[in-house]
């Protein structure tokens, strides 16, 4: 080919691809709708699609989330094509409104935010009020014909900025944030109290002040280019996706970093307008408890950041309907409008500019997890919703806070109650007085309980929330920061205390005559807004009292929303859930919550008790077979005991036993002085224990005699374990009622088909010989744990010896990753913040890597036994997104310990109405 024609082939194609599109228009014209949340967020979205569903949106556009992967990918830069898109798009506002980004005489403003995939509410950076400079103010003044208005939002503009594009914040978590150290400085000067009481030449001064600390701060001037203005605020935005908060929130709630954020450019609309002007945060429905009534607060003469900021208290939204009755009608219609379009309890902003009222945002709001459950069942029955729907829209975690301990009523009476504050996350918690996000956090680290008491909390305190019992505010509403983000995280929260007073300085909260310092112990309550202080005892949750017979079911309704949800649960899943239980009192527990059987009874918990440890310690110190046959015999009739209890309380269903698995070492005591009582005990010499324990130690216990090995090295171990297995379900299918038992033992740590063959072989022999002996026959199964990766990449040859296999995903993910779960404490932290870790690898399955194992194992057990039965018994059968991971696997159950019984119910529905 010529250089010519390549050159001609160039052009054509050129001319043939049209450029890529970036940006997203709503208002008049919308080219977006609400299914477009991956490319233009759940923000740009939700605006779309009200644009095209007529409702009031002010118009602006989307740059989408690609933008914001571009951006990373190549050096914080942006697509060429993307500056003329804006232009244009802003051109568009401009013509829609008639007014000028820029412009000296009607200038636009604009609002410039983030908005990413699922809404990180509070995570990332917003700003407000663009388009403002030395010129605009005075045209925005005189178009407004309110100068006061003008130079309002013209500060706000240069705190905003100055805070979020240029850094001008706090240097610690002490420090003031500067700006508003000047506003107070300012203010006291003038002896003002209310910053509506600045008059139009204060907020000159203001301005002028602000500008003098950002030149200060930065040795740069606050920009007077409004195009410049705007793509600082855009890369400040873009840039506040990898900022610590954002990091830290995305690792709580498994989002991926890939994903980005879109920034949504909208015209501004002002509720500080004047006394006909207001904005304000709704909700639907209740967000705490999820009853059906409109939530949400406002405040006349104001702008969006105040409400959720939390720097002032606002009002209820019942009392608009007097102050504004013509705007609450508007919002209530609104209100069903959005529910009835979305499906789902919306969270919405809004803005009442002289009257006329403006949504500028809706988003599925967050909830507690109770109010999450009311909702769904409610929004089913009002027929807004299908039953698989709501299942769908629960989030599984959200069950356990119907499961969570409440104040005791008996302590609550006695209790000191210092004041009062609103209701935002329900619940009881205790704990000691934490000042700051890093008390909570490094008390936390101690053992100790905390409340993290602020006078408001912002993003930055969001690992302090995490770290604590429940968040206290003594400003802010309902929708402040700390409201949302501790019902999202199933805090409780009470926040807008106005009789607390908290002085960072002296350490001190005070409620009237009462004066707590850090450390000591307060309890609030997010159910009443009550706060007390001391310690106040809990109680089990009224669906727990239900369970066990201490409440009729007919007294609670937040039971019978339980039973609703567990009922649709079990219609709708296919795998079994069962429990890891090692005690009956464990197991009886788990099928009050729906266990189906025991996946995992760890029988070495059975030998802690009592004297048993001591015949534990005897069998282990025994120098030859005769010595340990004669304290396993001395074992045997407490296993006995406990597979008779565990069998009775399973009542017929199937019960996994583990034969004996950890260590041995790790039943020897580590102290001298118990050593000694512990050779006295055995009648044997001091330095001979030593001399045993000194033989038993070895450096990586966690890969040495563990697991089948025990039981190769002494079969005696799994003999008295069988017979005990075997005689406690003689005796209790031989028993008065007659109850069924269904045995599946099993082998741990396999990872040679020839491992599990040997012990086999003792089992069947020693099962034989009971069931010879007493007379009867008890179907059995024998299987193994997968949980080495050789186990898994055998699993062919291995399932020719097994009834079952359960992966034990625990042992799984430390052989897998190589990596100890006892001693990743070291750098877990960094490896999260560097997002090297999307989660914790032993909290939520490492599915591209273990489950990449579990798959090949599923695969070649079953090619050898097309039933071979599966399941799964490590800590990530708890965990929700794991939970669809082994739906998608194929696996038949899932075994998580007692109290997450009813989320895996839901977990595995939800699992099989997303993937069938
Ligand atoms: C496992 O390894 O996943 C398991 C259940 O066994 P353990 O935690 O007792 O080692
Ligand atoms: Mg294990």
């Amino acid at each position: 080919m010529t250089r010519s024609s390549t050159k001609k082939t160039t052009n054509i194609a050129k001319k043939n691809t049209p450029s890529k599109q970036y940006v997203y228009a709503f208002g008049k014209k919308t080219d977006g709708n609400s299914t477009m949340r991956e490319l233009l967020g759940g923000k740009g979205a939700n605006l779309a699609e009200m644009a095209s569903i007529g409702l009031p949106v002010p118009p602006g556009f989307t740059v989408s989330t690609e933008v914001c992967g571009y951006y990373y990918d190549n050096e914080r830069s942006y697509p060429s094509s993307l500056m003329r898109n804006v232009k244009s798009a802003i051109v568009d506002i401009e013509n829609q409104l008639g007014k000028q980004f820029g412009g000296n005489s009607n200038p636009l403003l604009v609002s410039v935010r983030s908005g990413a995939r699922d809404s990180m509410p509070g995570m990332m950076d917003t700003i407000l009020n663009l388009g403002l400079n030395d010129k605009t103010v005075c045209g925005l003044a005189e178009v407004s014909q309110n100068p006061r208005f003008a130079w309002d939002c013209y500060r706000r503009f240069i705190q905003m900025y100055g805070d979020v594009v240029m850094g001008v914040q706090a240097r610690n978590e002490s420090e003031e944030d500067p700006f508003h150290e000047v506003l107070e400085k300012l203010k006291s000067s003038l002896r003002i109290e209310l910053d509506a009481d600045l008059s139009t030449d204060d907020l000159k001064e203001l301005v002028k002040r602000y500008k003098a600390l950002i030149a200060k701060r930065t040795k740069s001037a606050f920009p007077q280019d409004v195009m410049e203005q705007l793509w600082g605020a855009v890369g400040a935005v873009f840039g506040s996706w990898k900022n610590d908060r954002a990091i830290l929130y995305r690792q709580q709630y498994g989002i991926p970093a890939e994903w980005g954020t879109a920034v949504n450019i909208q015209a501004m609309v002002f509720g500080n307008a004047g006394n006909d002007s207001a904005t304000g945060v709704a909700f639907t429905r209740d967000p705490a408890n999820g009853e059906k009534v409109f939530y949400g607060e406002y405040l006349i003469n104001a702008q969006g950041e105040d409400v959720v900021a939390g720097v002032r208290t606002p009002n209820a939204i019942a009392n608009l309907e007097n102050e504004m009755p013509k705007s609450f009608k508007d919002l209530e219609k609104v209100r069903h409008r959005l529910e009835k379009h979305f499906k789902d309890m919306q969270d919405f902003e809004f803005t009442i500019e002289k009257g006329r009222l403006f949504i500028l945002q809706t988003r599925n709001g967050k909830r507690t997890g109770l109010a999450a459950v009311r909702i769904a069942v409610e929004m089913q029955k009002e027929r807004l919703m299908t039953q698989e729907t709501a299942l769908l829209k629960i989030p599984a975690e959200s069950i356990d806070s119907l499961l969570v301990p409440v104040f005791d009523p008996k302590s609550l009476k006695a209790a000191n109650k210092i004041a009062q504050g609103l209701p935002a996350g329900p619940g009881g918690a205790t704990g000691r007085i934490a000042f700051t996000a890093a008390t909570a956090e490094i008390e936390t680290r101690k053992g100790n309980r905390v409340v993290l008491c602020r006078t408001e909390t912002s993003p930055d305190d969001l690992k302090g929330m995490l770290h604590s019992q429940g968040i206290l505010t003594s400003r802010g509403g309902v929708s402040s920061h700390a409201a949302l983000v501790a019902r999202q995280l199933g805090k409780v929260c009470v926040c807008g205390a106005g009789d607390i007073v908290i002085n960072y300085e002296k350490g001190t909260l005070t409620a009237g005559k009462t004066m707590l310092k850090e450390g000591d112990y307060i309890s609030i309550d997010g159910s009443t807004g009550i706060i007390y202080a001391g310690m106040i005892e809990s109680t089990d949750s009224e669906v727990k009292r239900v369970l066990e017979g201490g409440m009729k079911p007919a007294n609670s309704y937040t039971y019978e929303l339980f039973q609703t949800v567990m009922k649709w649960s079990d219609k709708h899943r296919s795998m079994n859930i069962r429990t890891n239980a090692d005690t009956p009192a464990m197991a009886a527990q788990a099928v009050a919550f729906g266990a189906e059987g025991v996946g995992l009874c760890r029988t070495e918990h059975m030998f802690f008790d009592g004297d048993r440890i001591d015949y534990m310690r005897q069998m282990i110190l025994a120098v030859d077979e005769v010595q340990r046959r004669a304290a396993l015999r001395k074992l045997l009739p407490f296993q006995k005991k406990d597979f008779v209890g565990l069998f009775k309380a399973m009542n017929g269903r199937p019960v996994t036993i583990r034969l004996l698995d950890p260590p041995l070492h790790e039943f020897l005591p580590h102290d001298d002085v118990v050593r000694r009582q512990l050779a006295e005990k055995l009648n044997v010499p001091f330095d001979f224990v030593i001399d045993r324990i000194k033989a038993l130690h070895e450096e990586n216990p966690m890969l040495g005699c563990r697991g089948c090995r025990l039981g190769i090295i002494y079969p005696e171990i799994t003999e008295m374990q069988t017979r005990a297995i075997f005689e406690a379900a003689a005796q209790v299918l031989k028993g008065k009622k007659g109850i069924k038992v269904k045995p599946e033992i099993m082998i741990p740590l396999v990872g040679f088909r020839e491992e599990l063959a040997d012990q086999l072989r003792i089992v069947h022999r020693v099962a034989k010989e009971v069931m010879a002996s007493r007379k009867v026959r008890i179907k059995y199964l024998v299987g193994t744990m997968i949980e080495v990766p050789r186990a898994a990449i055998t699993a062919d040859e291995i399932a020719k010896e097994a009834d079952f296999f359960s992966f034990g995903t625990n042992d799984l993910t430390q052989t897998t990753l190589g990596l100890s779960r006892d001693d990743m404490g070291s750098f877990y932290d960094e490896y999260q913040r560097k997002e090297i870790y999307n989660q914790n690898p032993f909290a939520s399955l490492d599915q591209t890597g273990v489950g990449k194992l579990i798959d090949l194992a599923v695969d070649k057990g079953r090619s050898v036994k097309p039933d071979l039965k599966l399941g799964i018994c490590g800590e990530h059968a708890g965990d929700p997104s794991s939970i669809d991971f082994c739906h998608r696997a194929g696996l038949n159950y899932v075994s998580c310990s007692p109290p997450r019984v009813p989320i895996a119910r839901l977990a595995a529905a939800q699992a099989k109405l997303r993937n069938g």
